[in-house]
């Protein structure tokens, strides 16, 4: 196509092409989710399928761009990682943080009814995104090891908090009788109190979900009736602890 007079303003967008051989982490995080889960009665302090839905979104996203070899979320955030190798759009930042967080919006619209059958969507929601670059190993680790981590010490706040509310504490009352204790208290907190061993909740509030590509074994019949097992490579989700070394040496291929 012929090029226009006008075709120079072209050069006022910024070049940013990210790093070379750098682990990339795009993460996205819900916009006012405090407020949009309260809109949407959420179950409190952890609402499955609000969950179920997230991790919907990240394996829709992951079967749609190849080179995100893992991702990790909790609560309202999802860590997508693209290897150091990725040559995705160029490595272009912009580029590739708005097609994950848009992706990943727009699924968490289209799958909504799906997790969500008797509630309505009230308004639209929206995810923010951002790229981190990590050159070393190490780092990279301890980025996940950051998440999850977080993801446990709000979920034992929060699931002592709210069970201070269930049992008729308002929540500054709750506020109060949590400030300052350490994990221990937290842990006999709940179980003296509410008979609850934390350790006994289900994975994916304690630990997060954390999702990899494994090759598994697909039954497909042929088209002459017969039954065959094929090697396919699918997005599974887990709830495992991806802060010690057992995970990595266990999944060598995503070459940490
Ligand atoms: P920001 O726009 O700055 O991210 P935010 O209101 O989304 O603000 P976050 O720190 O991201 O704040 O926290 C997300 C909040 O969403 C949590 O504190 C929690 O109240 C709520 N939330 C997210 N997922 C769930 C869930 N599955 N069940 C219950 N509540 C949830
Ligand atoms: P990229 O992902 O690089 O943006 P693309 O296929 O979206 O690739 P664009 O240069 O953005 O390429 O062009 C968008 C194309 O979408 C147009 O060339 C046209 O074929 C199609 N398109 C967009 N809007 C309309 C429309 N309203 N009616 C018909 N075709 C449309
Ligand atoms: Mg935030
Ligand atoms: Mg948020
Ligand atoms: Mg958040
Ligand atoms: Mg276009
Ligand atoms: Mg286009």
């Amino acid at each position: 196509m012929a090029k226009s007079k006008y075709e120079y303003v072209k050069q006022f967008e910024k070049n940013d092409v990210l790093l070379p051989n750098t682990w990339l982490v795009v993460r996205i995080d819900g916009r006012g989710f405090h407020k949009f889960s309260d809109q949407h009665k959420f179950k409190k302090p952890n609402d499955q399928d609000a969950l179920n839905l997230m991790n919907k979104c990240a394996v829709s996203v992951m079967n749609d761009i190849h080179d995100i070899v893992l991702a990790y979320g909790q609560s309202d955030e999802y860590s997508f990682v693209l290897k150091k190798d990725c040559a995705l759009y160029g490595r272009r930042e912009t580029k590739i943080v708005s097609t994950i967080v848009s992706l990943f919006t727009s699924n968490y619209v289209f799958y909504w009814k799906n997790y969500f059958p008797q509630k309505e969507l009230l308004y639209p929601p929206s995810f923010d995104g951002r790229a981190v670059l990590y050159p070393a190993d190490n780092n990279f680790r301890d980025y996940l090891s950051w998440r999850q981590v977080d993801c446990h010490i709000n979920n034992l706040y929060n699931t002592c908090f709210w069970a201070l509310v269930i049992s008729g504490k308002t929540e500054s009352e709750a506020e109060n009788a949590l400030r300052g204790t350490i994990s221990s208290e937290k842990n006999e907190l709940l179980f003296s109190q509410f008979k609850i061993n934390y350790n006994n909740l289900p994975e994916m509030f304690r630990k997060g979900s954390v999702i990899i590509r494994k090759e598994v074994d697909v039954k497909t019949t042929c088209e002459n009736g017969m039954e065959v097992t094929r090697k396919k490579k699918v997005a599974l989700i887990l709830h495992d602890d991806i802060i010690g070394d057992k995970f990595w040496k266990e999944n060598p291929t995503l070459g940490v």
